[in-house]
């Protein structure tokens, strides 16, 4: 049977739903700015990942390395989340979940690196806490270590080689040597020692994401809630490739019910979800979740 685009029907099985999960992709944050990795125009369209996004390659040219993430550091710090982005954080306020689904637990599961989920909860949390939208409606008893996982890590956090100190920075430049353009420097004059360094042991700092070849953060709890979800979301991605497939396959496999929110229909949506709403997710996630639309 084909998917259901019925916004009605779908608010009905979000309402009774006691554990719902997200699971986000590129597209996701394609309304804000950033650039997806595939599509036309993507990332690995002009870039080879195998020369930038390995554990390999940083051994192998830190300084290209950096060179890349710099740029993807200031793309992500000049984005601003999109209406899709704050629809999830509303999710992510128990108060306001209870509105659309007054049993359940939901769960954000990003494969963006942009740190954009984040801040957007951050900002409706603090907004909750100072207007009184629709009273009762939002709190701020949210914990943003369990709603949300960024399963590929953050841009803007640094990791050290050597003692393994994670830390958000978000300074731009992170260091002079990445100034952009770099002012009488060429890379070739560049040195390791000009790259960034931990400030704890003085070991050399590497992009504080997960690389090709390296395992996702937190893959326990993440499959934790992955079993128990009976409403999957899809968002940014097709239902048919990694990591979302197997989720899907998951939910799916024990009763659960799968809904996509993408621009364009994949290979087995049909087969494999319940819903399909095709668009922008910025457009689609709010009208569908909540029908409304959610304002910046
Ligand atoms: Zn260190």
């Amino acid at each position: 049977m084909p998917p259901s685009e019925d916004p009605q029907e779908f608010r009905e099985v979000l309402r009774q739903s006691k554990n719902i999960i997200a699971i986000a992709g590129a597209g996701l944050s394609a309304g804000s700015g950033i650039p997806t990795w595939r599509d036309t125009g993507g990332v690995w369209k002009t870039h080879n990942p195998a020369t930038l996004a390995t554990p390999a390659a940083f051994s192998a040219d830190p300084i290209a390395v950096w060179r890349h993430y710099h740029e993807m550091r200031e793309r992500a710090l000049k984005a601003e989340p999109n209406p899709a982005h704050y629809a999830l954080s509303l999710l992510c306020l128990p108060s306001y979940l209870a509105t659309v689904a007054p049993s359940a637990k939901f769960t954000l599961i990003t494969q963006n690196i942009d740190g954009l989920s984040i801040r957007a909860l951050k900002k409706t949390v603090a907004r909750s806490r100072g207007q009184a939208v629709a009273p009762g409606a939002l709190d701020a008893t949210v914990s943003l270590g369990s709603c949300v996982f960024e399963m590929h890590g953050r841009v803007l956090d640094t990791l050290c080689t050597a003692c393994g100190h994670v830390e958000h920075n978000d300074a731009s430049p992170l260091c002079p040597a990445l100034a952009n353009p770099v002012p009488q420097v060429t890379d070739t004059t560049l040195t390791v020692d000009d790259l960034p360094h931990c400030a704890h042991c003085g070991g050399l700092l590497r992009p504080g994401v997960v690389w090709f070849d390296e395992l996702p953060r937190h893959s326990r709890e993440i499959w934790g809630t992955v079993d128990e979800a009976d409403l999957c979301l899809v968002i940014g991605t097709s239902s048919t490739v990694q990591p979302a497939v197997a989720y899907v396959h998951e939910v799916a496999e024990h009763g659960g019910k799968v809904a996509v929110f993408n621009t364009q229909r994949g290979d087995d949506d049909d087969e494999s979800c319940t819903f399909l709403f095709l668009g922008p997710c910025e457009e689609t996630l709010p009208r569908t979740l909540f029908d409304i639309s959610v304002s910046q």
